[in-house]
Protein backbone atom coordinates (compact mmCIF):
# COMPACT_ATOMS: atom_id res chain seq x y z
CA UNK A 1 0.00 0.00 0.00
CA UNK A 2 0.92 3.97 -0.05
CA UNK A 3 2.15 5.67 2.84
CA UNK A 4 1.27 8.47 4.62
CA UNK A 5 1.34 10.73 7.32
CA UNK A 6 -1.36 13.12 9.33
CA UNK A 7 0.56 15.27 11.41
CA UNK A 8 -2.51 17.85 11.46
CA UNK A 9 -5.41 16.69 13.69
CA UNK A 10 -7.13 20.26 13.77
CA UNK A 11 -7.98 20.16 10.43
CA UNK A 12 -11.28 19.10 9.20
CA UNK A 13 -10.57 18.60 5.60
CA UNK A 14 -7.38 16.82 6.17
CA UNK A 15 -8.88 13.99 9.06
CA UNK A 16 -11.61 13.64 6.38
CA UNK A 17 -8.89 12.91 3.58
CA UNK A 18 -7.08 10.40 5.58
CA UNK A 19 -10.18 8.82 6.71
CA UNK A 20 -11.23 8.49 2.92
CA UNK A 21 -7.75 7.17 1.91
CA UNK A 22 -7.57 4.19 5.01
CA UNK A 23 -11.55 3.10 4.12
CA UNK A 24 -10.56 2.62 0.28
CA UNK A 25 -7.88 0.49 1.32
CA UNK A 26 -5.11 0.85 -0.62
CA UNK A 27 -3.27 3.26 2.04
CA UNK A 28 -1.27 2.82 5.08
CA UNK A 29 -1.10 5.08 7.92
CA UNK A 30 2.32 5.72 9.10
CA UNK A 31 3.28 7.14 12.55
CA UNK A 32 3.82 11.19 12.83
CA UNK A 33 7.54 11.10 12.85
CA UNK A 34 8.34 8.31 10.10
CA UNK A 35 10.24 9.27 6.97
CA UNK A 36 9.03 6.88 5.06
CA UNK A 37 5.71 7.98 3.34
CA UNK A 38 4.65 8.83 0.25
CA UNK A 39 2.21 11.51 1.13
CA UNK A 40 2.68 14.01 4.03
CA UNK A 41 -0.62 15.47 5.44
CA UNK A 42 1.43 18.22 7.08
CA UNK A 43 0.99 20.99 9.98
CA UNK A 44 0.67 23.99 8.10
CA UNK A 45 3.33 25.96 10.45
CA UNK A 46 5.79 23.45 11.08
CA UNK A 47 6.32 21.31 7.49
CA UNK A 48 9.78 19.97 7.94
CA UNK A 49 10.48 21.07 4.41
CA UNK A 50 13.99 19.32 4.26
CA UNK A 51 13.09 15.90 5.27
CA UNK A 52 10.71 15.75 1.99
CA UNK A 53 12.33 13.74 -1.70
CA UNK A 54 15.29 12.67 0.63
CA UNK A 55 15.25 8.65 0.03
CA UNK A 56 16.07 8.24 -3.49
CA UNK A 57 12.88 6.28 -5.35
CA UNK A 58 10.24 7.28 -2.99
CA UNK A 59 7.54 9.96 -4.29
CA UNK A 60 6.92 12.24 -1.69
CA UNK A 61 3.93 14.42 -2.00
CA UNK A 62 2.80 17.12 0.64
CA UNK A 63 -0.42 18.92 0.92
CA UNK A 64 1.27 22.38 0.93
CA UNK A 65 3.18 24.56 -1.28
CA UNK A 66 5.83 26.22 0.47
CA UNK A 67 6.13 29.95 0.37
CA UNK A 68 2.23 30.66 -0.52
CA UNK A 69 2.18 32.42 2.83
CA UNK A 70 3.35 35.44 -0.08
CA UNK A 71 -0.82 35.42 -0.59
CA UNK A 72 -2.00 33.71 2.47
CA UNK A 73 -1.07 36.93 4.96
CA UNK A 74 -3.02 39.37 3.93
CA UNK A 75 0.24 42.53 4.24
CA UNK A 76 2.15 39.98 1.95
CA UNK A 77 -0.79 39.68 -0.69
CA UNK A 78 -1.31 43.28 -0.76
CA UNK A 79 2.58 43.71 -1.50
CA UNK A 80 2.76 41.03 -3.73
CA UNK A 81 0.07 42.05 -6.13
CA UNK A 82 1.35 45.68 -5.88
CA UNK A 83 4.92 44.66 -6.86
CA UNK A 84 3.96 42.54 -9.44
CA UNK A 85 1.64 45.47 -11.30
CA UNK A 86 5.10 48.24 -10.87
CA UNK A 87 7.15 45.70 -12.34
CA UNK A 88 4.86 44.98 -15.12
CA UNK A 89 4.31 48.59 -15.29
CA UNK A 90 0.34 47.87 -15.56
CA UNK A 91 -2.27 49.62 -13.78
CA UNK A 92 -3.05 48.24 -10.18
CA UNK A 93 -5.74 45.14 -10.14
CA UNK A 94 -9.04 47.10 -9.99
CA UNK A 95 -10.45 43.73 -7.72
CA UNK A 96 -7.84 44.53 -5.13
CA UNK A 97 -9.67 47.49 -2.91
CA UNK A 98 -7.01 49.48 -2.65
CA UNK A 99 -4.69 48.67 0.33
CA UNK A 100 -2.05 49.98 2.21
CA UNK A 101 0.62 48.01 4.41
CA UNK A 102 0.55 49.40 8.08
CA UNK A 103 3.38 48.60 10.70
CA UNK A 104 3.11 49.95 14.07
CA UNK A 105 5.46 52.74 15.17
CA UNK A 106 8.03 51.22 17.26
CA UNK A 107 7.63 52.94 20.76
CA UNK A 108 11.18 54.32 20.99
CA UNK A 109 10.80 54.25 25.29
CA UNK A 110 10.33 50.45 25.09
CA UNK A 111 13.76 48.68 25.92
CA UNK A 112 15.26 45.69 24.98
CA UNK A 113 13.58 44.29 22.40
CA UNK A 114 14.72 42.74 19.13
CA UNK A 115 12.43 45.52 17.34
CA UNK A 116 14.70 47.88 18.50
CA UNK A 117 18.02 47.19 16.21
CA UNK A 118 18.36 49.80 13.80
CA UNK A 119 18.30 47.98 10.50
CA UNK A 120 14.91 46.44 11.94
CA UNK A 121 13.67 49.53 12.06
CA UNK A 122 14.47 50.31 8.99
CA UNK A 123 13.27 47.80 7.57
CA UNK A 124 9.76 48.25 9.14
CA UNK A 125 10.08 51.92 8.26
CA UNK A 126 10.29 51.45 4.81
CA UNK A 127 7.48 48.95 4.45
CA UNK A 128 5.16 51.38 6.13
CA UNK A 129 2.53 52.77 3.28
CA UNK A 130 1.19 55.42 5.96
CA UNK A 131 1.81 58.68 4.24
CA UNK A 132 0.65 56.72 0.84
CA UNK A 133 -2.68 56.02 2.75
CA UNK A 134 -3.20 59.64 4.20
CA UNK A 135 -2.71 60.72 0.17
CA UNK A 136 -5.18 58.41 -0.93
CA UNK A 137 -7.76 59.09 1.98
CA UNK A 138 -6.73 63.05 1.43
CA UNK A 139 -7.98 62.82 -2.41
CA UNK A 140 -11.26 60.67 -1.34
CA UNK A 141 -12.59 61.90 1.31
CA UNK A 142 -15.88 60.00 1.49
CA UNK A 143 -14.23 56.63 1.58
CA UNK A 144 -14.58 54.19 4.34
CA UNK A 145 -11.39 52.27 5.48
CA UNK A 146 -11.39 48.88 7.35
CA UNK A 147 -7.78 47.61 9.47
CA UNK A 148 -7.01 44.09 9.48
CA UNK A 149 -4.11 42.34 10.72
CA UNK A 150 -2.07 40.37 8.48
CA UNK A 151 -2.61 37.29 10.04
CA UNK A 152 -6.09 37.61 11.41
CA UNK A 153 -9.07 35.40 10.52
CA UNK A 154 -12.52 35.07 12.16
CA UNK A 155 -13.12 38.91 11.65
CA UNK A 156 -10.82 39.53 15.05
CA UNK A 157 -8.99 42.49 15.55
CA UNK A 158 -10.75 44.61 12.39
CA UNK A 159 -11.96 48.11 12.76
CA UNK A 160 -13.68 50.09 10.59
CA UNK A 161 -13.91 53.87 10.24
CA UNK A 162 -13.97 56.96 7.71
CA UNK A 163 -11.13 58.49 9.92
CA UNK A 164 -7.59 57.17 8.63
CA UNK A 165 -6.06 58.73 11.10
CA UNK A 166 -7.85 56.43 14.28
CA UNK A 167 -6.98 53.56 11.83
CA UNK A 168 -3.54 54.56 12.12
CA UNK A 169 -3.39 55.00 16.02
CA UNK A 170 -5.28 51.80 16.25
CA UNK A 171 -2.59 49.91 14.48
CA UNK A 172 0.23 51.86 15.95
CA UNK A 173 -1.66 49.96 19.81
CA UNK A 174 -1.17 46.96 18.15
CA UNK A 175 1.43 44.41 17.41
CA UNK A 176 2.23 42.99 13.54
CA UNK A 177 1.79 43.83 10.42
CA UNK A 178 -1.87 45.10 9.35
CA UNK A 179 -3.22 46.42 5.98
CA UNK A 180 -5.66 49.42 5.93
CA UNK A 181 -8.33 48.53 3.04
CA UNK A 182 -11.15 50.54 1.29
CA UNK A 183 -13.92 49.55 2.93
CA UNK A 184 -16.74 48.46 -0.05
CA UNK A 185 -19.36 50.20 1.45
CA UNK A 186 -22.13 49.39 -1.22
CA UNK A 187 -22.42 45.61 -0.87
CA UNK A 188 -25.28 43.89 -2.80
CA UNK A 189 -27.54 42.68 -0.41
CA UNK A 190 -29.68 40.23 0.36
CA UNK A 191 -33.31 39.42 1.49
CA UNK A 192 -33.74 41.83 4.52
CA UNK A 193 -30.62 43.93 3.68
CA UNK A 194 -27.81 41.58 4.83
CA UNK A 195 -24.45 41.57 3.78
CA UNK A 196 -22.72 38.43 2.96
CA UNK A 197 -19.04 37.18 1.55
CA UNK A 198 -18.23 34.16 -1.07
CA UNK A 199 -16.13 31.55 0.19
CA UNK A 200 -14.74 29.86 -2.98
CA UNK A 201 -12.61 26.42 -2.92
CA UNK A 202 -9.43 26.47 -5.27
CA UNK A 203 -6.87 23.56 -5.49
CA UNK A 204 -3.59 23.64 -6.74
CA UNK A 205 -2.60 20.46 -7.86
CA UNK A 206 0.59 18.57 -8.56
CA UNK A 207 1.80 20.41 -11.63
CA UNK A 208 0.44 24.15 -10.62
CA UNK A 209 -2.94 23.26 -12.45
CA UNK A 210 -5.52 25.53 -10.87
CA UNK A 211 -9.38 24.54 -10.02
CA UNK A 212 -12.06 26.33 -8.79
CA UNK A 213 -14.81 23.83 -6.62
CA UNK A 214 -18.03 23.95 -8.38
CA UNK A 215 -20.02 24.73 -5.20
CA UNK A 216 -18.90 28.04 -2.60
CA UNK A 217 -20.65 29.19 0.17
CA UNK A 218 -22.05 32.56 0.88
CA UNK A 219 -21.93 33.42 4.78
CA UNK A 220 -24.22 35.88 5.42
CA UNK A 221 -25.31 38.72 8.24
CA UNK A 222 -27.65 38.12 10.56
CA UNK A 223 -28.50 41.55 10.93
CA UNK A 224 -29.98 44.39 8.07
CA UNK A 225 -27.03 46.28 6.79
CA UNK A 226 -27.01 50.04 8.19
CA UNK A 227 -24.35 52.85 8.13
CA UNK A 228 -23.75 52.12 11.90
CA UNK A 229 -20.30 50.49 11.67
CA UNK A 230 -19.81 49.65 15.05
CA UNK A 231 -22.37 47.11 14.59
CA UNK A 232 -20.24 44.42 13.30
CA UNK A 233 -22.62 41.92 13.00
CA UNK A 234 -24.02 44.14 9.78
CA UNK A 235 -20.51 44.66 8.32
CA UNK A 236 -18.09 40.89 9.42
CA UNK A 237 -19.84 38.45 7.85
CA UNK A 238 -17.59 35.66 9.25
CA UNK A 239 -19.32 32.82 10.50
CA UNK A 240 -17.95 32.63 13.60
CA UNK A 241 -18.50 36.23 14.74
CA UNK A 242 -22.04 36.05 13.67
CA UNK A 243 -22.61 33.01 15.69
CA UNK A 244 -21.10 34.54 18.22
CA UNK A 245 -22.49 37.81 18.40
CA UNK A 246 -25.95 37.79 16.85
CA UNK A 247 -28.99 36.52 18.35
CA UNK A 248 -30.44 36.24 14.84
CA UNK A 249 -27.36 33.75 13.87
CA UNK A 250 -29.75 30.88 11.70
CA UNK A 251 -33.08 33.43 11.67
CA UNK A 252 -32.32 33.86 7.65
CA UNK A 253 -30.32 30.47 6.42
CA UNK A 254 -29.59 27.55 8.64
CA UNK A 255 -26.11 28.18 9.96
CA UNK A 256 -25.62 31.76 8.05
CA UNK A 257 -25.23 29.72 5.11
CA UNK A 258 -26.42 29.95 1.15
CA UNK A 259 -25.41 27.83 -1.28
CA UNK A 260 -24.93 28.59 -4.39
CA UNK A 261 -28.47 27.21 -6.42
CA UNK A 262 -30.23 29.04 -3.72
CA UNK A 263 -28.09 32.74 -4.16
CA UNK A 264 -28.21 31.84 -8.37
CA UNK A 265 -32.23 31.91 -7.97
CA UNK A 266 -32.22 35.59 -5.91
CA UNK A 267 -29.76 36.85 -8.78
CA UNK A 268 -32.36 35.85 -11.43
CA UNK A 269 -35.03 37.19 -9.70
CA UNK A 270 -33.29 40.41 -8.47
CA UNK A 271 -30.85 41.46 -11.32
CA UNK A 272 -32.06 39.06 -14.31
CA UNK A 273 -28.69 37.55 -14.35
CA UNK A 274 -27.01 34.24 -13.12
CA UNK A 275 -24.20 33.15 -10.94
CA UNK A 276 -22.23 31.56 -14.37
CA UNK A 277 -22.95 34.82 -16.72
CA UNK A 278 -21.89 37.33 -14.11
CA UNK A 279 -20.14 36.28 -11.41
CA UNK A 280 -18.13 33.09 -11.59
CA UNK A 281 -16.39 34.57 -14.60
CA UNK A 282 -14.72 37.66 -12.41
CA UNK A 283 -13.93 35.23 -9.91
CA UNK A 284 -12.38 32.47 -12.17
CA UNK A 285 -9.94 35.68 -13.37
CA UNK A 286 -9.15 36.56 -9.85
CA UNK A 287 -8.14 33.60 -9.17
CA UNK A 288 -5.97 32.37 -12.10
CA UNK A 289 -4.30 35.93 -11.95
CA UNK A 290 -3.39 35.29 -8.17
CA UNK A 291 -1.53 32.08 -8.67
CA UNK A 292 -0.12 32.66 -11.67
CA UNK A 293 1.62 35.90 -10.03
CA UNK A 294 3.09 33.32 -7.56
CA UNK A 295 4.29 30.13 -10.10
CA UNK A 296 7.75 31.08 -10.42
CA UNK A 297 7.80 31.59 -6.72
CA UNK A 298 6.33 28.31 -4.97
CA UNK A 299 6.09 25.75 -7.88
CA UNK A 300 7.66 22.75 -7.15
CA UNK A 301 8.65 21.54 -11.29
CA UNK A 302 12.59 21.19 -9.49
CA UNK A 303 12.27 19.82 -6.10
CA UNK A 304 12.47 16.13 -5.17
CA UNK A 305 9.19 15.94 -3.80
CA UNK A 306 5.64 17.56 -4.98
CA UNK A 307 3.01 19.68 -3.80
CA UNK A 308 -0.71 20.43 -3.69
CA UNK A 309 -2.86 23.04 -1.73
CA UNK A 310 -6.45 23.71 -1.10
CA UNK A 311 -6.95 27.26 -0.60
CA UNK A 312 -9.93 29.40 0.76
CA UNK A 313 -10.82 32.74 -0.79
CA UNK A 314 -13.22 35.53 0.27
CA UNK A 315 -14.87 37.25 -2.04
CA UNK A 316 -17.10 40.76 -1.88
CA UNK A 317 -19.75 41.60 -4.43
CA UNK A 318 -20.78 45.31 -4.56
CA UNK A 319 -24.28 46.64 -5.77
CA UNK A 320 -23.20 46.52 -9.21
CA UNK A 321 -22.12 42.76 -9.45
CA UNK A 322 -18.57 43.79 -9.32
CA UNK A 323 -16.32 40.95 -7.38
CA UNK A 324 -13.86 42.12 -4.89
CA UNK A 325 -11.10 40.18 -3.94
CA UNK A 326 -10.45 40.33 0.21
CA UNK A 327 -8.14 37.48 0.93
CA UNK A 328 -6.82 33.90 0.63
CA UNK A 329 -6.48 31.20 3.02
CA UNK A 330 -3.94 29.02 3.12
CA UNK A 331 -5.40 26.29 4.74
CA UNK A 332 -9.35 26.61 4.99
CA UNK A 333 -12.07 24.73 6.81
CA UNK A 334 -14.93 23.12 4.88
CA UNK A 335 -18.90 23.60 4.77
CA UNK A 336 -19.93 20.15 6.51
CA UNK A 337 -22.50 20.16 3.62
CA UNK A 338 -19.49 20.00 1.16
CA UNK A 339 -16.94 18.23 2.71
CA UNK A 340 -17.31 14.76 1.36
CA UNK A 341 -17.48 15.72 -2.04
CA UNK A 342 -14.98 17.74 -1.90
CA UNK A 343 -12.35 15.10 -0.23
CA UNK A 344 -13.62 12.60 -3.04
CA UNK A 345 -13.09 15.15 -5.78
CA UNK A 346 -9.74 16.40 -3.97
CA UNK A 347 -7.95 13.13 -3.62
CA UNK A 348 -9.16 12.51 -7.25
CA UNK A 349 -7.28 15.44 -8.63
CA UNK A 350 -4.25 16.05 -6.52
CA UNK A 351 -3.28 12.80 -4.95
CA UNK A 352 -4.60 10.00 -7.43
CA UNK A 353 -2.26 11.10 -10.59
CA UNK A 354 1.11 10.26 -8.40
CA UNK A 355 -0.43 7.18 -6.63
CA UNK A 356 -3.00 5.69 -8.97
CA UNK A 357 -5.51 3.62 -6.93
CA UNK A 358 -4.77 -0.09 -6.33
CA UNK A 359 -8.25 -0.56 -6.09
CA UNK A 360 -11.00 -0.33 -7.88
CA UNK A 361 -12.67 3.05 -7.12
CA UNK A 362 -16.18 4.04 -8.16
CA UNK A 363 -16.23 6.64 -10.68
CA UNK A 364 -17.91 9.56 -9.84
CA UNK A 365 -18.42 13.56 -11.30
CA UNK A 366 -15.37 15.20 -10.15
CA UNK A 367 -16.48 18.77 -8.56
CA UNK A 368 -12.74 20.55 -8.85
CA UNK A 369 -13.21 22.73 -12.73
CA UNK A 370 -9.34 23.32 -14.12
CA UNK A 371 -9.95 27.31 -14.73
P1 LIG B 1 -10.64 37.35 8.06
O1 LIG B 1 -9.33 36.66 7.88
O2 LIG B 1 -10.82 37.90 9.41
O3 LIG B 1 -11.79 36.51 7.59
P2 LIG B 1 -11.42 39.07 5.78
O4 LIG B 1 -10.53 39.90 4.92
O5 LIG B 1 -12.08 37.91 5.12
O6 LIG B 1 -10.56 38.62 7.07
O7 LIG B 1 -12.50 40.02 6.41
C1 LIG B 1 -13.51 39.57 7.28
C2 LIG B 1 -14.88 40.10 6.85
O8 LIG B 1 -14.89 41.53 6.88
C3 LIG B 1 -15.24 39.76 5.41
O9 LIG B 1 -15.83 38.50 5.33
C4 LIG B 1 -16.19 40.87 5.04
O10 LIG B 1 -17.49 40.62 5.51
C5 LIG B 1 -15.62 42.06 5.79
N1 LIG B 1 -14.66 42.83 4.97
C6 LIG B 1 -13.31 42.61 4.92
N2 LIG B 1 -12.71 43.48 4.08
C7 LIG B 1 -13.69 44.25 3.57
C8 LIG B 1 -13.71 45.34 2.64
N3 LIG B 1 -12.58 45.80 2.09
N4 LIG B 1 -14.91 45.91 2.35
C9 LIG B 1 -16.05 45.46 2.92
N5 LIG B 1 -16.10 44.45 3.80
C10 LIG B 1 -14.94 43.84 4.14
MG1 LIG C 1 -9.09 34.78 6.83
MG1 LIG D 1 -6.16 34.81 6.88
MG1 LIG E 1 -12.21 35.86 5.67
Amino acid sequence: PYLFVQRDLESSVYTAVAKHLLERGDWKKQPRESTRFNLMLGDRNKLPWHRFGQIPGLTQVVNYYRGSEILCRKSSMVRTLKEHCKKSGVPEFQWLPKSFVLRPKINPSAQDTGDQHPAKRQAVARSDEREELRKCAQSHPLCIWIAKHTAGAKGEGIKISPDVEQLIQYVDDQSGAYICQLYIDRPLLLSHGRKFDIRCWVLLDLFYNVYLYREGVLRTASEPYTEDLSQLTQHLTNHCLQKELSENFGRYEEGNEMFYETFDRYLGSTHGVSLESAILPQIRTITRTCFLIIQDHINTGSCGYWSFQLFGLDFLLDENLKVWLLELNGAPACASKLLPEMVRSLVETAIDPAFPPQVNVQHKENLFERI
